[in-house]
């Protein structure tokens, strides 16, 4: 029996866009957006939040010489230490190439943010007051952005990592110019708190592209929960040491530690990548090795 080739070759159209069935990637974008967008409307139409005025009142007034507030600014020194870990692990695990491009320039950015924000946060505490405050908080958008970014990625899809990230990194500093000119700190509250709850959110759902970094995103909000208590408890911390060490001086530490998850999940593709190396080169050096044998016994039978 002989086949028609309208039977065998028959093209299969691609179903229109709005027929397809949803994946689980656009689904999640679709969510993604929705959450945004709500953030948004709250940072614009909630209430007019004002800063409390004793906010550059922190705990220890020390001065070590000529270093005013010497403790709250070099606290900060510890952000620049892991910033430096950081690009070290990040460029071993690109030499092997373990992490994707889109990852890189994620862990990049973030690393890259650790050392803006030990720069302007100790050239705030310097001088602490609302001029210095706009410059800590632009600061500190670029890790955050990347950190929600390295988040979404995983949980999401690349684009809307890269998405995320891009609208932190023009909403941050928009929130913080709003403040400064408004005194209304909502829209920064918002995109902290909003932030983190997006975070917490991604970290608990099945991953969408599990070869993105597996940061434990769980023990960084641990970490940040942490810093955030020590913040809030700058004076009491610092009645509790005898004077020792201010909650705000714990509060650097301690958040610096968030590169921690970001550094050890580097080294953990680094080294998943190695071995699968390893073993690859000494397969085909096996392969290598047999076919030779086959034809030296070949020759030999010749
Ligand atoms: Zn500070």
């Amino acid at each position: 029996m002989q086949t028609t080739p309208t039977t065998l070759h028959r093209r299969v159209e691609p179903l229109p866009w709005h027929a397809r069935p949803a994946t689980l990637a656009w689904r999640r974008e679709c969510a993604l957006a929705g959450v945004l967008l709500l953030l948004l409307v709250a940072a614009l139409m909630g209430p007019s939040v004002a800063q409390p005025s004793h906010y550059h009142d922190f705990a220890d007034q020390r001065s070590w010489g000529w270093l005013p507030h010497a403790m709250d600014v070099i606290s900060n020194l510890p952000f620049a230490l892991w910033g430096m870990v950081g690009v070290w692990a990040l460029l071993r695990a690109v030499r092997v190439r373990a992490v994707s491009g889109a990852g890189a320039a994620m862990a990049g950015l973030f690393f890259g943010g650790l050392w803006v924000t030990a720069a302007v946060s100790a050239a705030y505490h310097l001088q602490p007051d609302d001029a210095g405050l706009v410059w800590d908080r632009a600061g500190m958008v670029l890790a955050f952005a990347a950190l929600l970014g390295l988040a979404a990625m995983r949980a999401v899809s690349t684009r809307a990592g890269l998405a995320l990230a891009a609208a932190v990194l023009v909403m941050g500093p928009l929130s913080v110019h709003a403040w400064s000119l408004t005194g209304n700190v909502l829209p920064w509250a918002v995109l902290q708190f909003g932030g983190m709850a997006l975070i917490l959110g991604c970290a608990f759902i099945r991953p969408a592209q599990a070869r993105v970094l597996p940061v434990r995103w769980g023990l960084l909000i641990a970490i940040y929960a942490l810093a955030k208590l020590l913040e809030l408890g700058d004076h009491a911390v610092y009645e509790w040491t005898g004077q020792l060490v201010s909650g705000h001086s714990l509060k650097h530490v301690v958040a610096s530690f968030a590169a921690w998850p970001v550094v050890c999940a580097l080294l953990a593709v680094h080294k998943t990548k190695a071995e699968s190396t390893a073993l690859f080169t000494r397969a085909q050096a096996g392969r290598l090795a047999k076919a030779r044998r086959t034809t030296t016994e070949m020759r030999g039978q010749a």
